[in-house]
Parts: structure tokens; sequence; C-alpha cells
């Protein structure tokens, strides 16, 4: 904005500008209006003094006329005429002339020759010029005119002397003079010239004027006022005229000008001019001066605000604007300035809160903590960052649903956010820690315990169990994004591994890669190479019958890359990475199709089919199974199903239930691994299900193994009382299989009646021991 104008120059210029405009308009207007008035009072003055004039002249004519009459008359001068005697003559024309004071007398023949003249001027003039007056004179008996004699002017009466009749005129003249013109501008008080012209010239006789003036005459003549103005402005003492003509004698004519000194009456007005000039000049001053107060007063705080919103660009909303301005309106801008610096303020503080936290919980999000952490680990000093992770979160969304999950997230965050030092989420149900100051082992337990406290959402309690993850930097992380995926790792594993408390080691990354790679290839077994999947069988030998009356499927995949994965590896991983029911989804599919085989082979089994945590709880998974039947034309008693006791315990009641639902259309139900778990005995009876499967460690060595044999005994007991039916699992020689018998279980798998095989295996050896049996 270099270029652009200052709004204070601007108003500046706008106010003077203006001022000065007016005050050159009010100028003209009374210059115009005085030189007007001074003209019309000239003019007045001048046809005044013109009237004035012309009726002194009148009388000294009728004066002088009279006089003349008196000589003509006179006795004595006619008979002296009469005699044209020169020299009496002359002196009468002399001695009358005294008397009547004319300064010219003469004699003139009736044919116009000058017989004499005193003084003899007009002797020298043979004969007398003018015969129209001569002729005037002889018509009327006199005339009056005027005559030009030795460049002076003369009023000159004409006579005829009559004797009777008339013998010759006489000729009486009065000089026009300096002192008579005097006297009339004394009465007019107006210079006065006579000028004089003729064909061939123009001549000033006499004037009042001083001499220098007087060549302006004919310039100065019936000048009009804006002339008179521009005179009058440059010099003062000019003056304007008006003429008149006085006669018109043959061949010349005699005029009069008047001429008043316009100076003097411009001088009136002079000072009135001066005053509008200094007032105007004063106005302008005081415009000035106050257009420069003004534009202050305006541009000062705009250029403040200016400034402000320079500093809101660029990033500083903390300055204050003085909001003493003096004009409403710029006291709204700065008012609204500041409260729109106060709302980018607040926004951006907000802004900025909200980018730097976790909405859910209000602690610092991933980013911002790998930021905080990335300073403190630049600095090379010593850091215990702790993982601490929900146990299950995801089933406690599933089970209780989100809202209740979110709960738990937040009184979570808060009781991590209370141990003081710096708290953050980082994913799901993933909080980070570092504390303040050490902390040792056994206050990371009491500290986990108190983490652990159930959760009152208002609707339901919610039991917490958390995975606590340890990395001591920078031994174990030197960057946030190695910090983070290591934590990862650790949180995982002690999650699957069920160890609560874990500190990061390496060897925890391969296993983590591992994971990985089962993650992924399984992932696309699934969808894209299913042959790398089969369904094995392992059966079932009823030891009431003696015959196999049942198998268990079991899942076997064998992988390009990784070769062969035992299924408890796989599947826990499966299980913890969340996709555990397509698996599920795809043995029941293929254990449906191979029941059909069987039955086609007349193999008359129930399969057994292993559920994992999530399925219990999977409310899609009843349906899908009766669709699946019923596509085939099966009956559920075609179909059983395992799960562990861990699978139950997270949520016993809405396992109870669904599992319910399972009995209710016609599935068996198996509890798996019986004696790993934690229940007791007594816990069972609430539970619906139909078969107890003792875990293969107790049976194993059962043959040599007291104390296995007691566990053992004592589950048929129990199990008998609650009206289950016994499964023996891991049945490897015949000793065991007729204790079991002997103790009266009802039914016994193992190697030692077949290991899991595939179909074609499974219908072959079952026709064997069919063959074998009868
Ligand atoms: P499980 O349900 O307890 O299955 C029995 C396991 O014991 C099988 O191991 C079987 O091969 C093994 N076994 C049977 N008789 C003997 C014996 O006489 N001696 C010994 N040493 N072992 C015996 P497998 O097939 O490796 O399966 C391991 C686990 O993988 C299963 O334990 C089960 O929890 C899981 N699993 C296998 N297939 C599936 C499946 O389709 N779905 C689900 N969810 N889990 C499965
Ligand atoms: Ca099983
Ligand atoms: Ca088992």
């Amino acid at each position: 904005m270099a270029g652009s104008i200052s709004l204070r120059s601007n108003i500046l210029r706008l106010v003077v500008g203006l001022l000065a405009l007016t005050t050159m308009i009010i100028l003209a207007n009374v210059w115009i209006a005085t030189n007007n008035h001074a003209q019309q009072q000239l003019s007045r003055n001048l046809q005044v003094a013109e009237g004035v004039l012309q009726e002194i002249l009148a009388n000294r004519e009728a004066q002088l006329i009279n006089s003349a009459t008196v000589l003509t008359a006179d006795f004595g001068f006619k008979q002296v005429v009469a005699t044209g005697d020169r020299g009496t003559i002359d002196s009468v024309l002399l001695n009358h002339g005294e008397r009547i004071k004319a300064d010219l007398m003469a004699l003139v023949s009736l044919d116009g020759t000058t017989v004499t003249s005193v003084p003899a001027v007009l002797q020298a003039q043979q004969p007398f010029t003018d015969a129209k007056l001569i002729d005037r004179t002889l018509r009327e008996g006199g005339a009056a005119s005027f005559l030009v004699l030795d460049g002076k002017l003369y009023q000159v009466i004409m006579l005829t002397v009559d004797a009777p009749t008339p013998v010759a005129i006489a000729l009486v003249g009065f000089e026009l003079d300096q002192a008579l013109i005097e006297q009339l501008k004394q009465i007019t008080q107006l210079d006065i010239s006579i000028r004089v012209a003729n064909v061939q010239s123009e001549q000033l006789l006499i004037s009042t004027l001083p001499a220098a003036q007087q060549r302006e005459i004919g310039a100065s003549l019936n000048q009009d006022v804006m002339g008179g103005f521009g005179v009058g402005l440059l010099q003062p003492a000019t003056f304007i005229s008006r003429e008149f003509q006085l006669a018109q004698v043959s061949d010349f004519s005699i005029a009069i000008v008047l001429t008043e000194d316009i100076g003097h009456l411009l001088s009136e007005f002079l000072p009135l001019q001066a005053n509008i000039s200094i007032i105007a000049g004063i106005a302008i001053i005081l415009a000035m001066f106050f257009a420069v107060l003004l534009s202050r007063r305006m541009a000062d705080p705009l250029t403040r605000l200016a400034g402000m919103a320079r500093s809101i660009a660029s990033g500083n909303y903390q300055l204050a604007v003085n909001t003493e301005c003096g004009s409403r309106e710029l006291n709204h801008l700065v008012d609204a300035f500041q409260s729109m610096q106060a709302n980018i303020r607040d926004r951006e503080a907000e802004i900025t809160y909200q980018a730097q936290r976790d909405m859910l919980t209000s602690l610092f999000n991933r980013h911002h903590a790998g930021q905080l952490l990335e300073e403190r680990l630049s600095k090379q000093t010593e850091l215990l960052v702790v993982g601490i992770n929900i146990f299950g979160f995801r089933r406690i969304n599933d089970v209780f649903g989100y809202q209740n999950g979110d709960i738990c997230l937040q009184v979570l965050a808060a009781r991590v956010n209370q141990l003081g030092g710096l708290a953050a989420r980082l994913t799901g149900g993933e909080l980070l820690w570092v504390p303040e100051s050490p902390v040792s082992r056994e206050q990371l337990e009491d500290i986990k315990s108190s983490l652990e406290r159930a959760v009152d959402t208002g609707e339901v309690t919610i039991p917490l169990k958390v995975a606590i993850g340890l990395i001591d930097c920078p031994q174990h992380a030197t960057t946030a994004e190695e910090l983070f995926r290591r934590m990862n790792i650790v949180l995982d594993e002690a999650q699957i591994t069920r160890q609560l408390i874990l500190s990061y080691d390496e060897k925890l990354e391969q296993r983590y890669q591992r994971r990985l790679s089962i993650i992924t290839e399984l992932k696309q077994a699934l969808s894209d190479r299913p042959e790398e999947l089969r369904l094995f069988y392992q059966p079932k030998l009823s030891l009431v019958s003696g015959k196999v009356e049942s198998a268990e499927a079991l899942i076997r995949w064998v992988n390009g890359t990784l070769g062969f994965v035992p299924p408890d590896e796989f599947i826990s991983v499966a299980e913890h990475a969340g996709f555990i029911d397509e698996i599920t989804d795809w043995v029941i599919s293929r254990a449906v199709q191979d029941i059909v085989s069987f039955d086609r082979a007349k193999v008359e089994i129930k399969v057994a089919i292993n559920l994992s945590a999530r399925d219990v709880v999977n409310p899609h998974l009843l349906p899908s199974v009766l669709a699946k039947l019923e596509e085939n034309a099966l009956s559920t008693h075609k179909l059983s199903f395992e799960m562990t006791e861990s699978d139950l315990v997270s949520e016993p009641e809405k396992a109870i239930e669904y599992l319910q639902a399972f009995r209710e259309a016609g599935f068996d139900i198996a509890l798996d691994d019986f004696g790993t778990g934690y229940s007791s005995l007594a816990y069972l009876k609430n539970l619906p299900i139909d078969v107890l499967k003792v875990d293969k460690s107790f049976v194993l060595a059962l043959d040599s193994q007291r104390s296995d044999q007691n566990i053992v005994q004592s589950t048929l007991k129990l199990a008998h009382s609650f009206g289950l039916a016994v499964v023996a699992e891991g049945v490897e020689n015949e000793a065991t299989l007729s204790l079991l018998s002997k103790w009266g279980c009802e039914w016994a798998q193992g190697y030692y009646i077949s290991k899991p095989v595939p179909v074609e295996e499974f219908i072959d050896w079952y026709h064997q021991q069919t063959v074998i049996d009868e």
C-alpha cells in the first residue's frame, strides 16, 4: 500500500480544498458585488455630473448672451461699427470686452470676413470659415458656438449688429480655461477634460487630471466594471471616464470627459475584501488544524487497529488496544476488533486444545504425546514409560455397549491422570503414563490394582482388568515412534500371555513379528487360499457302548511361508486380532460338508466343534449354524460344541444366556479343558452344559500319577452328581483307558484311540474299527 495516500492527508486535502474553494467563491462574489455597486455609483455620479455640467454651461451661455446683447445694443457701438473705422472699432471692442470680461472680441462682416478681433487671433483666419454659424446668426439674430483658436477653446456668442438691419456680426468669446474647469471640478467632484476632435486628429485641450493620467483618458473611456475591477486590482489609482459631446462645430466636435477615480471608490470596499480574505485565511488555518486533529483522531486508532490486525495475523492475540478514540463508530470498531481478537484467541486455544487432546478422555492424544516424548527423549534422560491397556476392551464394548465402554475408558483415564506426570490415550483402550519420578515394581502393583477398581456406569458395574507394559528409555526406545511400536508389542504380549505387568525386551519383538505374519497370512488364507486350511477329526470312543459315536473337529493350517502353524498358536492370535469368527465360520461350513460325507459313507458320528470366547457371545453364530444345517437337511444332533471355562468367565451371564439358546436348539455343549481354570465345581451347576472334558494334563500320565487319579476320580464323581457326562482327552495308553472305563467315565479321546486325521482317513479308520468290533 506504499503508493496510496493516507487517510489523514485525504481528510486534510478535502477539508482545506473545500474551504479554499468556498472562500474563493465568496471573495469573487464580494468583488463582483462591490464592483457592480461601484460601477452603478460611478455611472450615477457621472450622469449627475453631466447634467450639472450641462446646466452650468447653459447658464453661462445665457449670461454670455446677456453680456453680448448689452454690447450690440449699445448705440455708440453701433455707430462705431457703422463708421467702419478699424482703430475705433478695436478700442471699442477692447473696452467692451474688458467690461464684460470676454476673452475674445471680434467683428465679422456679413460675408464672413473678419473685420477685426481683440486679441488679433481671429484676423489671421480670413475669411471666418464657419459659414453655417454666420447663416444661423443672420437668420436668428444670434447664435452660440465654440471656437478653437491657438489651442484654446472659446465659447462664442454671435450677435448681429442691427442699424437697424444687420450691418455686421459681433463675436464675443469666453475661454473655457483651466480655472473654469477647476471650478467645475469643485462642483461636480469629478475631473473634467475637454477634447476636441476633427477628422484628422484628436486633441486634449485642458484637463483637471494630472498630466500622467491625461494620456490614459482614451483607454479609460466608458470602461466597464470588470475592466475597472481588473485595473483597480492591480493599479488602485486608475479611473474611469464618461464623455459627452458639448458641441459639433463645422468640422470638429468638442467633448467633455468626466473622469472619476475608481481607486477611491474601490478603496471603500478594499477593507471589506481584505477582511473577508483575512477571515478566509483564518478559517483555512483553523480548518487545517481541525482536519489534522480530526484525521489524527480517526487515523491514529485506525493505524493502531491495523497494527493490531497485523499482530493477530502473526499469531499474537494478547495485544491490548487503547480504546480512547473519541468517536463512537471507531470505538465500536475497536470493540469489534477486540472481541474478534478474543474470539480468535479462544478458538485457537480450543483448536490447539482439540488438536492436542483426545476427545473422549481429554488426555493428550497420541500425536501430541509423541511430540512431548520426542522432546524428553532428545534430552537423553532416563525415562520409564508405562502403557496401560484395558484387558479385553473390545469385549467390554461388545458386551456392555460402546457407551459403557467409553465410560470405562473415561474413568480409567481420570485415574491415570490423577497419578500426575504425563497421561495420554494412544488408541482404543490403550493409555500411556510417564511418571514424574521413578516407580518401583511394588508401587506399580498398587497402581495396577487401584486402576482395576470396578467401574460403576450407573447402569452396570464393569470389572476392569488392565495389562501394564513398561519401556525403559533410552534403552528400549530413542524416538516416540519406536516407543509407541514397542509399547504396542509389550502390551500385546502382556494381554496374550496374561503376564499383566510386563517389561519390554528384545524377544518380544520376534514373537510380535511372528504374530503379525500369522495375522496377515491367515487372513489371506481365509479369503484367497482356503486350501491351506483343513479340518481333521479325532474320534471319541464311548466307554459305555464301546463304539465311536463322536469326533472332535480340529483345524490344521499349513502356510507357504510359515509352514505348519499349530492351531493353539494361530487360534489365540486370531482371537486377539479379532477375526476368530471368520475361522469359526469356515470350520462350521467345512464340518457341515464333512458330515454330509460321513453320512454318505455311513459313518454315524456327531461332530464336536471348538468355540472361542468371542464366538460364545456372537449373536450371529447360532442362526448361521442353523441355516447351514438346514441347507443340507441335517439335524442339530449332528453337531455339538466345546468351549473352555475361561471363555465363559469374563461375562458369565451373557455366555450362559447364549449357551442356553444353543442347547434349546438341540446342541450338546461340552466344557473343555476342565481343571485348568479356577472356577469351583459348584459353579458348574449353573452352566447350561451336558459334558465335561477333563483336561489332557490330568489324563496323559493317569496310569502312573496318583494325584491325577485322585483329581480325575473326584471330577467324575462330582460331574455325575450334576448329571454331566465326562470325556477324558489325552488317552495315550491302554492302562489309562481301562482305568477310566473302570471309574465310569463315559468317553475317551486320545492318540491311543486315534490321532486327529483327515476325513477320508477317518472314514477308513471308522469302518476298520467297526469290522474289528464285529
Ligand atoms: P483342544 O480343544 O483341547 O483339543 C485337543 C487337543 O489335544 C488337540 O490338539 C489334539 O490333537 C490333542 N490331543 C488329543 N489326544 C491327544 C493325546 O493322546 N496326546 C496328546 N499329547 N495330545 C492329544 P490340537 O489339534 O493341536 O489343538 C490344540 C487346540 O487348538 C485345541 O485344544 C483347541 O483349543 C484349539 N483348536 C483346534 N482346532 C480348533 C478349532 O477348529 N476351533 C477352535 N476355536 N479352536 C481349535
Ligand atoms: Ca476341544
Ligand atoms: Ca481340551
